[in-house]
């Protein structure tokens, strides 16, 4: 079926081929092209395509029952998953909240964090700050907290817009501050913004802990990240991590918080946690703040499919399988792999200014000028034109054009975590291919 016969849409009419199937790194169209999967679709297929443990087990759960209301059964997928996640995090944060996605699971901990409040006789506090840039979903209430014109767009006054501090961009700033005091004087404006807003009026702060859509990849100094957790039980707000894209091991550990030993008070994760096999995602709290609730008359919230035993069954052979094989040590060893030779490209192509990010959760900019960072011209559509060069040569990347108050080309490469060292080099030979063709 051609693309004007299409009943479908999304976010525009681009043309693409029909996926055929995925097997490991690699998708295959209908007319046998293969693809290197180099962004794991929206970083979502953190153990790669077809992965037989996980499609073993979601059949043998299949043949048993696919749902099962949560209000009429408990299922042993979710019981088993929710242990399994709840073993995972920092000591301390052991209560699992299932939904089926990102948006929800920001949602989801958004109306937790407000509804903990109430019980705990602080019904003034309800605003969440969050950050410029910051992408946290598409559903009205995360668009709310969600820093950028380029999403909020055109609904900005149908809902109640959060408050905003700027999140670091170390890489930007022309200053002669060291990385530890500029990751203080960001993680400053978090005090200055509560004092502005009124401390009893906030009720937590939310981040992306590495930037993923919004920012491509940008990491923040170490001090910010402990500073911003000083700050926040200094004032009593709670702190939320948005780990939707940097859970489940795509950093290299399986939360980001674990790189700067910090305990949020929820955490929301979804995209690696079902890997593509279902639509899955988590909020974890802590477990007082869920005995309160529960103990107030119960969590004012819920999903229809939110916990149901299939999406479980394939989440927790995700995880199993990552266990089995070691998948997030192998994040983090090519992760570094993969990022010096990233980084490596800047002496052959001056045009890119920047290679940032953490485990495999990296990107590299397209700028004109790499002491000044300045921008492509706009007209230069650059963002979609390297995609396009990497596409027809069978390499598939994922770009933004947004740098929150800025605008810019960032490119997130964010192969599947059981990339090798040689697919690396594959991912890298299209890569310079594509590069020579835009430079051309
Ligand atoms: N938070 C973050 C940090 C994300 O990266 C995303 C998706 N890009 C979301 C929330 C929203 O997730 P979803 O698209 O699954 O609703």
């Amino acid at each position: 079926m051609s693309d004007e016969q299409s009943h479908l849409f999304y976010q525009s009419r681009q043309p693409r081929p029909f996926l055929d199937h995925g097997e490991g790194v690699y998708l295959y169209d209908e007319q046998g092209k293969r693809y290197i999967d180099g962004s794991s679709g929206a970083m979502v297929s953190n153990i790669g395509h077809s992965n037989p443990r996980v499609l073993a087990k979601m059949k043998a759960q299949m043949d048993r029952a696919t749902f099962g209301y949560r209000l009429h059964f408990r299922t042993r997928p979710s019981e088993d998953l929710a242990a399994k996640v709840a073993s995972l995090m920092p000591e301390g944060l052991d209560r699992v909240f299932f939904v089926s996605g990102g948006s929800e699971a920001v949602e989801t901990a958004m109306k937790l964090a407000r509804q903990y409040a109430v019980t705990q006789g602080q019904g003034s506090r309800w605003k969440v700050i969050s950050r410029l840039p910051s992408y946290h979903g598409a559903t009205m209430g995360s668009l709310g907290v969600t820093g950028s014109p380029l999403f909020t767009g055109p609904f900005a006054p149908m809902f109640e817009e959060m408050p905003k501090i700027a999140a670091p961009t170390a890489y930007l700033d022309r200053d002669s501050l060291s990385d530890e005091e500029r990751g203080l004087k960001y993680a400053e404006m978090l005090r200055e913004k509560i004092e502005a807003e009124g401390p009893d009026t906030v009720l937590a702060f939310l981040m992306e802990p590495v930037g993923g859509a919004s920012t491509g990849a940008l990491v923040a100094p170490d001090s910010y990240y402990t500073r911003v957790a000083e700050i926040c039980a200094e004032y009593g707000i709670l702190l939320i991590y948005d780990e939707v894209m940097t859970g489940a091991g795509r950093t290299g550990k399986f939360l980001a918080a674990e790189h700067w030993g910090i305990t949020p008070d929820i955490v929301a994760m979804s995209k690696g946690f079902g890997a593509g096999y279902a639509p899955l995602g988590a909020v974890v709290a802590r477990g007082d703040m869920v005995e309160a609730l529960l103990d107030a008359g119960g969590f004012l919230h819920g999903f229809t499919y939110a916990g149901n035993p299939l999406a479980c069954a394939a989440g927790l052979a995700v995880l199993e399988e990552m266990e089995a094989h070691d998948i997030i040590g192998n994040a983090a060893r090519m992760g570094d792999v993969l990022k010096s030779r990233l980084t490596g490209l800047m002496d052959r192509y001056p045009f890119i200014g920047d290679v940032r990010g953490k485990g495999l959760l990296l990107a590299f900019e397209l700028v004109s000028d790499r002491d000044t960072m300045k921008v492509l011209p706009k007209e230069w559509n650059a963002n979609v034109e390297l995609v396009e060069l990497a596409y027809e040569r069978g390499l598939i990347i994922y770009s933004r054009r947004t740098r929150g108050g800025y605008e810019g080309d960032h490119f997130l490469v964010c192969p599947p975590l059981i990339i090798t060292e040689p697919q690396i080099g594959e991912i890298m030979e299209i890569l310079t291919d594509a590069l020579d063709a835009f430079a051309a």
